[in-house]
């Protein structure tokens, strides 16, 4: 193996110890040999970067073996000095761990970014990164890429097990003209009607300011109540207010009953009373700020969209949501890998540069790489984990975050046995109703596709943050009961032909009061550690749009460190 250039100086204590240095192909693999004594060559063409990275990576191999003694290596023409205390053990052709395991060559790798996870949020960064020439890697711990996003097909029914569609957004558009999947793209019905279940009956939404005037589901109080905030002036209390209290507040108990605390269950499957309007609605909370008026300020920052032209729309892949990431992580070919986990993360300084050394553990096997930045797009509580040696005060942080659970409930009927005109998006149901399903969406309305001619396909809604042990009732519970809860509602006439029950025990996050405070201290990781990121749905909000642009965000700001 050639070695060129200046000699790196080893004093070993006891025992002694040789530590070459193979920095060939940029692969810097540390071996030990207590028994020969050879002088250590580097090449002369090495750049500063690559040297510091391959000192700390084999820094971060002795404190992985935990070896006893000492070994100071310095090297006089590349300023470079560091120490450490070791305890050599007998190692020819690797390095082996603690508990005896071999570390494979590939221990060695380093990567400029690391990607933790392969939800929408990790692969949309990591496509970014890599579109713009930065080396990003991604590791998933599941079978396939998607994370919550899962779209199957079974029985002649397409499946959304995770999220049903998705709001467009500029960046959304964008991305999918990229990935050639516009063709795929499918769109709402733009009026398709919301329902609401009102004293056991569907009635439509009134989502339109018309439509809300001339409702007889509201009574002339919550009306005077939208007049008064369109013409009148409040300022938001100074400490963080739940949604609840906002609304009976500015409007009243009756709205937040019929309309507003079902559709916080459609977006968070949350608690008005405990969601903190601030950070679950920024734009509500931000209105009434700026403008002293909730109507006002919405109408103002509608004109002043950055892209005025762009109009939200419902969508979703002629073959499921989860095309998005089949796309994405066709784009990453060999940069994604998966059913592989990041176990552990540590410190891994080296000079005046900040990296990471980072276990990834695949089946029976671990290897180890070091990375100059770290993203985590995992959910809050599995990044608290992975943090805790490394942060432990914003590891608890992110423990403390709260997921509400949500049992999701696909029911099939033929069509001529329902009874109900099922031409709409489909309905939320208001806690006062007394029913345990959140709300259900009618998947072969808004989309074609997803059931067999003459068949209808529903998708149910049922937990959430004010019913937490309905994830705890078996599939065919939950079956039954969704089946009991809509049949009336739909008019139904029979059992259901085909169901699916998927359960997430953390489907959401809960941006509860005191949140802005959490986010802000989470945020701060990047500062006080340099190269480690976070994204996912607990940053700016749980839909996909929100994930997309956390994700661009963050692929943003590295781009700029690496720049730097
Ligand atoms: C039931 C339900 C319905 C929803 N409906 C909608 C909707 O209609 N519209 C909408 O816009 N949004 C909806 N959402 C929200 C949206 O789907 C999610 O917020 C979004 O998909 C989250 O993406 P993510 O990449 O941030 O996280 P995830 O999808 O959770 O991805 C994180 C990934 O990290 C991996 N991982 C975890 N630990 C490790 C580790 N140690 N090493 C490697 N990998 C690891 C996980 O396996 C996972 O794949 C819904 C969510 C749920 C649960």
């Amino acid at each position: 193996m050639p070695y060129f250039g200046e000699a790196l100086s080893v004093q070993p204590s006891s025992p002694p110890t040789i530590i070459l240095l193979d920095l060939q192909q940029s692969h810097a693999t540390a071996l030990l040999n207590p028994v020969e004594s050879t002088p250590i060559h580097l090449p002369t063409s090495i750049e500063s970067k690559r040297l510091a990275q391959t000192l700390s990576l084999l820094y971060a191999t002795l404190t992985k073996i935990q070896a006893v003694g000492r070994i100071d290596l310095s090297l006089c023409s590349f300023n470079f000095y560091r120490s450490c205390d070791v305890d050599c053990r007998l190692l020819r052709s690797g390095v082996r761990t603690q508990d005896g395991r071999m570390l494979s060559d590939s221990m060695t790798t380093h990567v400029p970014v690391l990607i933790v996870g392969a939800g929408i949020s990790g692969l949309v960064c990591a496509h970014s990164l890599r579109l713009s020439g930065v080396d990003a890697q991604v590791v998933e711990a599941s079978r396939r890429p998607g994370g919550m996003i899962r779209s199957e097909r079974r029985d002649g029914y397409l499946l959304e097990l995770g999220p049903q569609s998705f709001s467009s957004t500029p960046q959304l558009d964008e991305l999918c003209r990229n990935l050639g999947l516009e063709n795929e793209l499918l769109t709402a019905p733009h009026r398709a009607p919301r329902f609401l279940v009102i004293d056991g009956q569907l009635k439509q939404a009134p989502l339109s300011p018309p439509a809300f005037f001339t409702s007889s589901l509201l009574s002339a109080r919550t009306k005077w109540s939208i007049l008064r905030d369109t013409f009148g002036h409040t300022a938001p209390p100074d400490e963080d207010e739940s949604v609840a209290a906002f609304v009976r507040r500015k409007f009243s108990a009756e709205l937040l009953d019929k309309l507003v605390g079902p559709f916080v269950s459609g977006i968070y499957a949350g608690d008005a009373e405990k969601l903190s309007l601030r950070a679950a609605f920024p734009q509500l909370f931000e209105a009434e700020r700026t403008s002293g008026s909730i109507i006002r300020g919405m109408l103002r920052a509608t004109k002043s969209k950055k892209d005025p032209k762009h109009k939200p729309a419902l969508q979703s892949f002629r073959d499921g949501n989860e095309t998005f990431a089949r796309a994405l992580a066709a784009r990453l070919g060999p940069a994604l890998r998966t059913e592989v986990s990041v176990t552990e993360i540590r410190v891994a300084s080296a000079g005046t540069s900040t990296n990471y050394e980072v276990t990834l553990t695949a089946n029976e096997s671990m290897e180890h790489l070091i990375a100059d930045n770290v993203v985590f797009t995992t959910p809050a509580p599995a990044a608290a984990n992975l943090l805790r040696g490394i942060h432990p005060g914003l590891a608890s942080a992110l423990a403390s975050i709260e997921y509400a659970p949500v049992a999701v409930v696909s029911l099939a009927y033929p069509k001529d046995h329902i009874g109900q005109s099922l031409d709409g998006f489909g309905f939320l149901i208001p806690r006062s109703e007394g029913l345990r399903t959140l709300g259900t969406v009618w998947n072969s309305s808004l989309f074609p596709g997803r059931a067999p001619d003459g068949h209808s396909l529903f998708t149910s809604f049922v937990g959430g943050a004010t019913d937490s042990q309905a994830v705890t009732l078996s599939p065919d519970e939950l079956v039954s009961l969704v089946h009991k809860e809509i049949a009336p509602l739909l008019q139904i006439r029979q059992a259901p032909t085909f169901s699916n029950v998927t359960l997430y025990p953390r489907a959401l996050p809960q941006y509860n009061l005191g949140y802005s405070q959490l986010v802000a201290s989470l945020l701060k990781l990047g500062v006080e550690f340099p190269g480690l990121w976070l994204a996912g749905n607990y940053l700016r909000g749980p839909a996909i749009g929100a994930c997309v642009e956390q994700a661009l965000c963050v692929a943003n700001e590295i781009r700029a460190r690496e720049a730097r």
